[in-house]
């Protein structure tokens, strides 16, 4: 058994913040990762962080972006925290070593985004991520933080409403090994690859949200999926805001710029939502290119303008697409992007079953509500990290450490569980693993209908009654991958599961979902949080209300 007052789950900007801040509280903490921290999916993060930095911009005017954006289903209250927050944590990252673009004076650059009223995101280039992961993991190294890298957090321990550690693989012998924790803060990151097409590392398969959500706590407003609309054709790798952001317009197959239909005073730079649901029209309209793709044009920026601000665009599309975007149009569709939805947590991290904290995009202290803002979801790791770390640290002061024998029970029956599924022949994960996607693909994307959630509900049933007789194969005890997806693969079906029945019973549109036969939003009835509870039968959906503190919900127009 392997000790530690706190331990987080989660290796990528929400856990190494958290960590940080337990450290230098004093408390014992270590951070527990299936990848290495520097290859978590926040190194991936492009466009930026968002932070009211600027003279004539306050927290309050991204406050209302914010909730906006939200199509007012964000709590307001944890709204404010975000923003408010916002500029003491991005100027802590640039005194941290982040290498923040400047503008000529020496000041952070802030470009404009999405459905914000003002030039509010701070980047480094295009790798925004990349430099925030790496600064943030310095500073882990400097405090001397221990790290468990590459271990597979398999089931979390519960004990009499009270989280008390957990189970993990480590996957270079495939042996479990029981942790024991006064607090554990999840910081799982999201479940993109749920989908058939999506931005998200391979790695994000949301086990860390199944994890929770098998345990007891609630899974709140997991319907609300972002679709990014600008995706490279073909590996649907991200082609950020940003290059919307600096001036790119999108075209369909008559050379239109079509975003005057549908939002003709922001034009490309709407709301993600608008801007996923205006693409898959002309798609489905047939205005789109053969293959289905509109394109993002930013020739027009110049060859240095695009070298300096966006390299990282410009190589991906060479090398994934062989398009050089300074020369010709990039070639995109939307594909899933962001969890709005995930572990029912509070403004501190804290969920329903105390001892157990959620942050970052496994998270959902309800700052995004229905439709993220580009910006928003790495401020939202930083910010809410801090804050339970911080929280953690109190909490275990007047924490006991629990006895050996229910850690060993637990892992005496997890050894059970993986000795069932060794086997010669049986269900390959891999192939219910494609069907769920392509069924999530299908069935609830970007536009939603009754029949097609129906459907889809009925079809992942049916795949969960075949994972059930999931054999693995592989016999090695080194990096057993198949052993590890197919351990991952119940998460992926569960939240699928729960995504599509939140979607079918919420019979408006709101934000990322979208419903062709409910096509406005509907205050009177859906103003409210869906809450999802596991059982052995599927999901039990439960609603709790929306807090809204300063502004009134209103239509939104862009
Ligand atoms: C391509 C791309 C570009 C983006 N660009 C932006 C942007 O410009 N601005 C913005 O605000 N947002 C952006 N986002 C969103 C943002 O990057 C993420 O929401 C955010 O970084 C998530 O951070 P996280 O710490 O919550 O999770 P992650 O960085 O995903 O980290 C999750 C961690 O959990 C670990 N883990 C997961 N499951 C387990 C398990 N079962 N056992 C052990 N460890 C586990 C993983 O190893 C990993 O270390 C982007 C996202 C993508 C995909």
């Amino acid at each position: 058994m392997i000790d530690h007052d706190i331990i987080v789950i989660g290796g990528g900007l929400a856990g190494l913040r958290a960590a940080l801040e337990a450290d230098k509280k004093g408390v014992d903490v270590a951070i527990i990762s299936k990848v290495h921290p520097i290859r978590s999916h926040s190194g991936a993060a492009q466009g930026g962080i968002n932070a009211s930095l600027g003279l004539d911009d306050s927290w309050g005017s991204h406050a209302l972006d914010t909730v906006k954006g939200s199509d007012y289903l964000a709590d307001q209250d944890t709204v404010e925290i975000l923003c408010r927050e916002a500029p003491e944590r991005v100027i802590e990252m640039e005194n941290w070593g982040t290498n923040f673009s400047r503008t000529e004076d020496g000041n952070i650059a802030q470009r404009p985004f999405g459905g914000a009223g003002f030039p509010r995101t701070c980047y480094a280039g295009d790798r925004t991520g990349h430099n925030l992961l790496h600064t943030l993991y310095e500073q882990v190294l400097r405090s001397g933080i221990k790290v468990y890298s590459e271990w597979l957090v398999t089931k979390l321990i519960v004990d009499k409403e009270k989280c008390v550690g957990f189970l993990a693989m480590n996957t270079i012998d495939s042996k479990l090994e029981s942790f024991r924790a006064k607090a554990t803060i999840l910081a799982t990151g999201g479940y993109g690859r749920i989908y058939q097409r999506s931005t998200n590392a391979i790695i994000n398969r949301g086990s860390g949200i199944g994890l929770a959500y098998t345990a007891g706590v609630p899974l709140q407003d997991m319907e609300f999926v972002q679709f990014h609309p600008t995706t490279l054709l073909g590996t649907n790798i991200l082609i950020t805001e940003g290059a919307r952001g600096e001036g790119g317009y999108l075209y369909n197959k008559n050379h239109e710029r079509f975003m005057i239909n549908y939002a003709a005073n922001a034009m490309e730079l709407a709301q993600r939502d608008i801007v996923a649901r205006a693409i898959q029209t002309e798609i489905d309209e047939g205005r789109a290119f053969p293959g289905g793709y509109v394109q993002l044009d930013i020739t027009h920026l110049g060859n240095d303008t695009i070298n300096e601000r966006l390299p990282g665009i410009r190589q991906i599309s060479i090398d994934f697409a062989g398009v050089d975007p300074v020369k010709e149009p990039i070639p995109v569709q939307p594909g899933q992007h962001y969890s709005m939805g995930g572990v029912s947590s509070n403004k501190d991290g804290e969920t329903p079953v105390s001892g157990l904290y959620a942050v970052g995009e496994c998270a959902c202290i309800s700052v995004h509500g229905a439709n993220r803002l580009g910006g928003n979801s790495l401020l939202d790791t930083v910010v809410f990290g801090k804050r339970a770390g911080a929280a953690a640290s109190d909490y275990i002061v007047s924490q006991e450490a629990i006895s050996d024998d229910i850690l060993s029970k637990a892992i005496a029956d997890e050894n059970e569980m993986i000795k069932a599924l060794m086997g010669e022949s049986g269900e390959n994960f891999a192939e219910i693993r494609e069907e769920l996607q392509a069924v999530m693909q299908n069935n609830v994307g970007v536009f939603r209908t009754r029949e097609k959630l129906d459907l889809a509900f009925e079809r992942i049933k049916e795949l969960k009654k075949r994972a059930d007789n999931i054999k693995v194969m592989s016999k090695t005890n080194v990096f057993n991958f198949e052993l590890l997806n197919a351990l991952e693969l119940k998460a992926m079906l569960e939240l699928a599961q729960v995504i599509t029945l939140g979607a079918l019973v919420r019979e408006e549109s709101r934000g990322a979902h979208f419903r062709t036969d409910f096509t406005e939003r509907n205050d009177e009835e859906w103003l409210k949080h869906t809450l999802a509870y596991y059982t052995e039968e599927g999901p039990r959906l439960a609603y709790k209300d929306v807090t809204i503190t300063q502004f009134q919900p209103k239509r939104r127009e862009y």
